[in-house]
């Protein structure tokens, strides 16, 4: 069995005998980083979301409770609990704290056995949400991202592109001929297909920031960040070599003897008609062109309906043209 990697604690205190003390505490349960301030602890919560943060509520600068709320801004940093550790208390306090989303709050000074008992609280309680986010955007029967990631990852990607201005390239793959495969083969062994198709994808990933999604059925995704047409076409291409790398006996494939998929590129990048990098003026720093996420994924959506009639088992590519181009 692979071993789980303890859980990770941001201590966040600019008294150092505090954070020792705290160090002491959770120290065997889990793997400690320390901040001063509360710039720094963003910084390093940012270098690495960690599972629990220890907040000091009273530090110069920024105080606990902005601390807080910039973690639960980001939607990376906020599932980790914040426990509050202060000198203070009473009513309005903790109100205050539970609104800048506190999960609860440890008084000074520590009694170190509470200490542990409520970090494990929370500890437990964070493994727990975590697996379930991991379930609800993982598709069973392949292990690849699901739809629903697909869309929140999406919309992520997208407004990256309208903020820095970037490109974008989305890759739809659909099986070819597979209601053919389930009719001869049956279909526990069309659901064998789809999974090897699945780590064939994986397996095309070259790029941190690459990801690929079950997108329906037998239809795949994959959403490229950062790359323009002519890498997002070398990317489709390699696909649609690997499959057929693999050749999984098709027997019934008019197209090929072994599966087969087509791509569909959609692209936003700086050759589309209407891109326009943002400028310092627009609005939010928002690129100009108010072309949408479903503009790209509908070029994908067309791009794959060309590969099928060119003859599947190829890639094509639509480029998304934003709605204000001249
Ligand atoms: P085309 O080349 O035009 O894409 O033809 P196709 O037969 O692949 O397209 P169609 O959309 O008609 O059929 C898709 C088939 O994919 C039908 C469905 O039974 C099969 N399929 C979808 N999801 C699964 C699945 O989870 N497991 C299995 N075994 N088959 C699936
Ligand atoms: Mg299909
Ligand atoms: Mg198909």
């Amino acid at each position: 069995m692979s071993q789980v990697p303890p859980p990770s604690i941001l201590i966040v205190d600019d008294d150092p005998v505090a954070v020792r003390a705290l160090a002491h505490i959770v120290g065997g349960i889990a793997r400690l980083r320390f901040a001063a301030n509360g710039g720094d602890a963003l910084r390093l919560a940012h270098d690495s979301p960690p599972d629990l943060v220890l907040l000091d509520a009273q530090m110069e600068g920024m105080s606990g409770f902005d601390v807080c709320r910039a973690l639960k801004a980001d939607a990376r940093l906020a599932p980790a609990p914040v426990l509050f550790v202060t000198s203070s208390s009473g009513p309005e306090f903790e109100l205050q704290g539970f609104e800048a989303g506190a999960a609860d709050f440890i008084a000074k000074p520590v009694v170190p056995a509470l200490v542990l008992a409520r970090v494990r609280a929370q500890l437990r309680a964070k493994a727990m949400a975590d697996q379930l986010r991991t379930t609800a955007s993982t598709d069973m029967l392949t292990g690849l991202a699901n739809r629903h990631a697909f869309d929140l990852a999406l919309d992520e990607e997208w407004r990256r592109v309208r903020r820095r201005g970037t490109p974008l390239s989305l890759l739809l793959l659909d099986v070819d001929h597979f209601k053919l495969y389930n009719d001869r083969h049956g279909h526990p062994a069309g659901d064998e297909g789809l999974r090897q198709v699945a780590g064939t994808l994986a397996e095309s990933l070259h790029r941190p920031s690459d990801r690929a999604f079950r997108y329906g059925g037998e239809e795949f995704a994959m959403l490229l960040p950062e790359t323009a047409r002519p890498g997002a076409l070398r990317v489709a291409e390699r696909v649609v070599a690997a499959v057929a790398t693999r050749r999984i006996a098709h027997a019934a494939s008019p197209t090929a003897p072994h599966v087969t998929v087509s791509v569909g590129v959609g692209c936003f990048d700086d050759a589309c008609e209407g891109w326009r990098p943002p400028s310092a003026d627009s609005r939010l720093g928002e690129l100009g062109a108010p072309a949408r996420a479903a503009d790209l994924v509908a070029a994908a959506d067309r791009a794959l309906y060309e590969a099928k009639r060119a003859g599947r088992a190829r890639t094509s590519l639509q480029a998304v043209v934003a709605a204000d181009a001249p």
